[in-house]
This record gives structure tokens, C-alpha cells and sequence, in this order.
């Protein structure tokens, strides 16, 4: 056998295999872009050796099969699959094909007009009405033939039971079953507590979901419904696309309403490209828009080609969840000693990016989740916002898998770590553990501190391995080790010199930044600001009550106790000494705020009830911290704080993939112990 030939094979069994996971048991094996390019490597060794094209090739025919759960419908009119079309420039070339196609068929001189539609990530169905009644309601299958859900579909409010006259004597209404984002969130929050596997999409958990043999179960279930066509628009009395969506509306049945019709296909970019915009502000899952030739005698004359119409494309938008493997679950240690873990991932593409790796908050969040070392994991992504693991794909497992365990010591210090009080995370709490140490280093000299240019993490690192720094103080005693400087790989008189005039003009920068710089629990920049128009200087930090700090402007009982706590070590107290000692201005001029704080840049929402804030408080210390709080989550929200009873809002925020924090991580956010999210690139630990 040829290469080709082989390949063919090959291709041909991984798409089967993995139609079977995604239509019959709904649970997929690999993410859509592998799907998809499996398909387009198959159809291009198909064109190049047209010997090897069998009729009942996967681009010929639509995928899916009916489960054989269900009594089979056959349908009168086939349900076809639509081609893909990523990206501008795919989109016009289908548009090029359609005119030489028009050209061929003798219609070249007719306008054509176009219908943009969202294409909903739900599952398709047809519903059969006759003398007006609702008969029978059916799944794709494979097009041919479905599966008879008609009892399933009785369950969904949308759905017209009759129609009013005048109604043909039978039409056939085809439309999408979905499941709206904040029930499917909810939905598969239920079944990760119950130990059950998540849905990898809104479409999968649709489609189990219409596919119960039981229907109450189905009854549960919130499906909602969109509706987009008719097998037949003659039924209707339709001469354009449109005319059918207006008859459809007439009747009763949900179309979207932004759908629009658009006269050229720079229109029809510019309309998909705003689904692509909105798509996040929705209650649904779309994957792309569907561009429809509007004229029915225009799409009877294009036909089909294989599985889809020659008269409609799908435009795909960058898909927002994978699935990869987990390579394992390191934990990070935090400033003030959280132990984080994260999500070590095989590098996969997700929304165009490549992710390497996924914050998982806490152990809870781990074992919660359920997921092993080895595991195939479902990662989501969404905007530009840090990546998530949604849950294992459980039926991947291979038994090969390894149970992760928080380590019970740190990892930087070999300390017992010790559980934080009213908190989840684990800390490590030695004063002394070089990873806290090395956090707080860079925290002092990063940007909304003291700003030391030249003193980035990886140049902390490598002091602290050669005993140059092993607290903040230490940065300013550097001049005196020049020659140790020196030695350093790839530093010259230059950088060096760089490095400690970066840190000799850092000593002016300010009380309230050098407060922030210490990174005490709880104190953003904006807070720094306040405790230091409170206690303008070192004596006075040092004699202030809890009390007294409370006074300071947007400073709760949480924080103030936070600052009491810390300026109540010796080892802090010397700290602050020495610097004083080493000319730091250390005493408030009064200066407006920096501006800046670990939030600088970032827009909140505060949801549910946060444990040691009221609402007021958690807004307030969002804005000491720098950052913006508003009420309702869009695609522009950063982080979403979330205690318990935060529904509808962290449905979204789920959707988006906004990151949500609770309690314990929103302190340590305000306090700038956990790292912000940024929104360039993929963030991660
Ligand atoms: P499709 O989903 O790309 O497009 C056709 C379907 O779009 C229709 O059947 C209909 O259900 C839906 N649709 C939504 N909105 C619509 C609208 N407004 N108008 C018309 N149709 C609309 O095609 P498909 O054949 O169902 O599935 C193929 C895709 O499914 C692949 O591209 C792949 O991404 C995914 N898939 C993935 C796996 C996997 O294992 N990950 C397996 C099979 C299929």
C-alpha cells in the first residue's frame, strides 16, 4: 500500500473513532482543531490522489450515527454538515468558488444578497409538524437517518406544540437545541461534586442531555432552542433565507434576533467578525457564524458537494478549549509562604495561543477536579485571559495515571507546611524559606514598588543562589560586592553599574511605595498610600495600633490587623531599620498616590458573599489596590471574586473564562502575594 493510501486509512480511523466518542457517547477524544485537521489533510490526500476518494469517505458524508437508543427517523430532506472556513481570507474563497460555480451554472450576472447568522454550539434537530401539530422531532444521526427524540423535545418550552393556521399541511423546522452557559457552568459544577466527568463543551452536554432515554431527565435539563431554517422553503411560501426566518418568528418559534442580511461579502466579514467580537458577551456557546446565500433559486442551483451546501459556510472563530495532557502539578511558593499549585500541561494552541500552563488555586481545587498526573484534561480559554483545566477526560484514562498529593512539606524549604486559618491554602511557615524569601525580593523591586531596573526575577534568583541578597536589606548593601557582581556570567562593568544606579535611585522613590514594597498581606499600593498619610513614618507605622490603621481610608479590620501582625516581628522591624539606615526615604511627603498597586490596570467584579469583606469593603480595597470594581461581568472583566451564592455572575465569568478567586485568593491578590493576571499573552503562574 501506498503512503497515501495508508495514511488515508489512518485518518479515516482516528475521524470514525472520534465521531463515535463526540456523537454517539458525547464525550470527545481530542480537541476540534485536531479533529478538523485530520478532516483537511483527508480531503487534500483526497484531491491529490483521486483514486483513493471511497464514496463513503468522512468528507463525503456527515458524521454521526444514530446510537441505536432511539427509534430511527429517516429524513426526508438530508441534514448536512457545513464546510469550515477559518479566518478572512477562507471566507472568500469560498465566496470566489460560489461565483465560478454560479459562472458554470449559467447565473453568473445575479446578485446574490447573504444571511449571517450565529452557528450555535448546540445540536441540531428537525421538528416535523403536520396539519399544524408538532409530530415528531429528530437528531442529525448521520444525516439520513436520526433518532426519534420527540418526547426529549416535548420538554423544551420553546418548541411550538401547534402552529397557528394557516400552516402547511407538513413542514419540517430545523434549529439548534443548546444549553445556556450559566446552566451548563452549573451543570458540570454538580457533576464534578458528584464525581461524575465534565462535558468538554456546551454542545456535548446538549446533546447528552436531548440524548436520554429518560425524559424527565431531559425535563431537568434547561435546553433552549434557536431556529434557522426549514428542509423545504417552498413549504413556507419562502423565496429567500430571510422570508423563512420571518415566517419562523411569525410562527412562534426563537431566531436569534441579530441575525442579519447583508448585501456583498465585505459585509459579511465584517458581520462575522462582530459575532467573533460578542461572542463572550452571550448566553450561548457560538463557535463561529453561518453565511447563508439568501435567493433559494441560488442555493437549489449551487447543490451540495460531499456532506455540505455549496450555498452556505461555516466561518470558524479560534476555538477556546483543548485538550491536552497534564504533565504534572508543581506548586509554587508564594510571598508570604501559599503554597499554589499549578497545571504543568503538553503545550497545546488554544484561542490562537500556546498554553504551557493553568493556575489550580489551591489543593481544593485540584482534588475537586479530580485529576491525576497523566491525565487528558480539557483546558478552556477564553479572550486573553489566563487558561484554565476544566476536568479530566475520565474515559482517556489509561490506568497508567498517577494521584497527585499536595506534598505535606514546602517544596522550596522542606518545612511542614501548616493550613491558614478560615482559609484553603496551605502555607509554608518558615520566615526563612528561600522561595518566600526570593518572592519578596522581587516584589520589593518590581514596578509599583520600589522599581529597580535591573533587578528582575531572574537576577534575584541568581543573587539569592550566590548569597549576594537574602532579604530586601540587602539590595543596598550590593555596591559593597562588586567584584562578586563581576563574576557573574554575562555581567560586565556596564550592568553592573546599571544594576546599582537602578538601585541607588530606588532609595528616593517614597514612604507609601517602600510600605508597599513590603509586601505585607493585604496592602495594595492605593492602601500603602493611606496607611502612610496615617503613619508618616517608620516610628509611627511601628507604634500604630490595629485602631489607628483602621482610620486610614479604605483600610478594613482585616488589613489593619494584617500590618499590626507584621510590624509586630523583630525580624520585619530590623528589616525596615536597616533600610532606614541605608538612606531610604522613609518618611511620607504627602505625594499624590503612585497610581499603581497590584491591581493597576484590572477591572473587578465582586460576587456572593467574601468572607471578611463586606461588598463595600471588597469594592473599596479593589480601588486602595488600584484596580476597578464594576457590576457586571463582560469580556473586560479580569478577575471575578466569588463567594459563595455568586450565580449568574459566575456562570459568565466561567464562560469567559474571567478568572474567579475566592476569599483567601482575593486577599492575597489585594496584597499582591498572588500575581495578577495580565491580559497580554497567557499569563499562568
Ligand atoms: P459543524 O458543526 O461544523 O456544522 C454543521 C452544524 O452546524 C449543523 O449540523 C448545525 O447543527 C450547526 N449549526 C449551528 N448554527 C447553525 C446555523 N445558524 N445554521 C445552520 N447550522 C447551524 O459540522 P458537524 O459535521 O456537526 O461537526 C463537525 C465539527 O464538529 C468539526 O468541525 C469538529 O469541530 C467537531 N467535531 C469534533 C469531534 C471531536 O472529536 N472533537 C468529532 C466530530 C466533530
Amino acid at each position: 500500500m501506498s503512503d497515501a493510501a495508508a495514511r488515508v486509512d489512518e485518518l479515516t480511523r482516528l475521524i470514525e473513532e472520534a465521531d463515535h466518542r463526540y456523537y454517539v457517547l458525547d464525550d470527545p477524544s481530542v480537541d476540534d482543531a485536531t479533529y478538523d485537521s485530520w478532516l483537511r489533510e483527508l480531503a487534500g490526500l483526497e484531491d491529490t490522489h483521486p483514486g483513493l476518494l471511497r464514496p463513503e469517505s468522512p468528507t463525503q458524508r456527515v458524521s454521526g450515527r444514530p446510537s441505536g437508543a432511539f427509534a430511527e427517523v429517516r429524513h426526508a430532506v438530508p441534514m448536512l454538515s457545513l464546510a469550515n472556513a477559518r479566518g478572512d481570507e477562507k471566507l472568500r474563497g469560498w465566496y470566489r468558488r460560489l461565483r465560478d460555480t454560479m459562472a458554470a451554472s449559467g447565473i453568473a450576472d445575479r446578485q446574490v444578497r447573504f444571511v449571517v447568522e450565529p452557528k450555535i454550539d448546540g445540536l441540531a434537530i428537525a421538528l416535523t409538524y403536520e396539519d399544524g401539530v408538532f409530530v415528531r422531532g429528530a437528531t442529525r444521526g448521520d444525516g439520513t437517518v436520526g433518532e426519534d427524540v420527540t418526547a426529549n423535545l416535548r420538554t423544551i418550552g420553546q418548541i411550538p406544540r401547534t402552529l397557528a393556521p394557516p400552516f402547511p399541511a407538513s413542514v419540517e423546522v430545523r434549529g439548534e437545541v443548546y444549553l445556556p452557559l450559566r446552566a451548563f457552568a452549573e451543570f458540570n459544577r454538580a457533576r464534578l461534586h458528584q464525581g461524575l466527568p465534565v462535558f468538554a463543551n456546551p454542545r456535548n452536554a446538549a446533546a447528552g442531555s436531548l440524548r436520554q432515554l429518560d425524559p424527565r431527565i431531559t425535563a431537568q435539563r434547561p435546553l433552549a432552542l434557536w431556529s434557522y431554517g426549514v428542509a423545504r422553503p417552498e413549504d413556507v411560501g419562502a423565496g429567500t433565507h430571510a422570508d423563512t426566518l420571518t415566517w419562523l418568528r411569525d410562527k412562534g418559534f426563537p431566531v436569534n434576533p441579530d441575525v442579519s442580511a447583508e448585501p456583498d461579502i465585505d459585509a459579511v466579514a465584517a458581520a462575522c467578525a462582530r459575532w467573533e467580537e460578542r461572542r463572550g458577551e452571550l448566553d450561548f456557546d457560538i463557535d463561529g457564524a453561518v453565511v447563508k446565500v439568501d435567493e433559494a433559486d441560488v442555493q437549489r442551483a449551487l447543490g451540495a458537494v460531499g456532506r455540505a451546501p455549496r450555498w452556505a459556510i461555516a466561518y470558524k472563530f479560534a476555538p477556546t478549549t483543548a485538550i491536552t495532557t497534564l504533565r504534572g502539578i508543581p506548586v509554587n511558593v508564594g510571598r508570604t509562604g501559599a503554597l499554589v499549585p499549578y497545571a504543568e500541561l503538553e503545550p497545546v494552541v488554544v484561542g490562537g495561543v500556546t498554553v504551557r500552563q493553568a493556575t489550580l488555586h489551591n489543593h481544593e481545587d485540584v482534588a475537586r477536579k479530580g485529576l491525576m498526573i497523566g491525565d487528558r484534561v480539557i483546558v478552556q480559554r477564553a479572550g486573553d485571559v489566563i487558561p484554565q483545566v476544566v476536568g479530566p477526560v475520565v474515559s482517556e484514562r489509561t490506568g497508567d495515571e498517577v494521584p497527585w498529593v499536595m506534598p505535606d512539606r514546602c517544596p522550596a524549604c522542606g518545612t511542614p507546611v501548616v493550613p491558614t486559618e478560615g482559609e484553603v491554602q496551605l502555607r509554608c511557615p518558615n520566615n526563612a524559606c528561600p522561595a518566600q524569601a526570593v518572592r519578596s525580593i522581587e516584589h520589593f523591586a518590581s514596578r509599583g514598588a520600589m522599581d529597580i531596573e535591573g533587578l528582575g526575577e531572574k537576577t534575584v534568583v541568581e543573587l539569592f543562589r550566590r548569597g549576594l541578597l537574602r532579604d530586601v536589606a540587602d539590595i543596598y548593601d550590593l555596591h559593597t560586592r562588586r567584584d562578586e557582581l563581576l563574576e557573574m556570567e554575562g555581567w560586565k562593568e556596564r550592568k553592573v553599574d546599571n544594576l546599582l544606579a537602578g538601585i541607588e535611585a530606588s532609595k528616593a522613590r517614597g514612604w507609601a511605595r517602600l510600605i508597599f514594597g513590603l509586601g505585607i498581606r493585604h496592602v495594595g499600593g492605593i492602601t500603602a498610600q493611606a496607611i502612610a498619610d496615617v503613619a508618616p513614618t517608620a516610628a509611627a507605622l511601628r507604634a500604630a495600633t490595629a485602631d489607628d490603621l483602621s482610620r486610614a481610608e479604605g483600610v478594613g479590620p482585616t488589613v489593619a490587623t494584617s500590618i499590626a501582625q507584621f510590624m509586630s516581628s523583630a525580624d520585619n522591624v530590623r528589616t525596615l531599620d536597616r533600610l532606614g539606615e541605608r538612606g531610604l526615604v522613609m518618611e511620607h511627603d504627602g505625594a499624590a498616590g503612585t497610581g499603581e498597586g497590584p491591581l493597576a490596570g484590572l477591572t473587578l467584579v465582586i460576587t456572593g458573599s467574601v468572607d471578611g469583606f463586606t461588598r463595600d469593603d471588597a469594592r473599596r480595597a479593589v480601588v486602595a489596590a488600584g484596580g476597578k470594581a464594576t457590576d457586571a461581568v463582560s469580556k473586560n472583566t479580569d478577575v471575578l471574586v466569588a463567594g459563595p451564592g455568586g450565580g449568574s455572575k459566575l456562570a459568565k465569568a466561567e464562560k469567559l473564562g474571567v478568572p474567579v478567586v475566592d476569599a483567601a485568593d482575593f486577599a492575597a491578590l489585594l496584597s499582591g502575594e498572588l500575581p495578577a493576571p495580565t491580559r497580554e499573552g497567557q499569563g499562568g503562574p
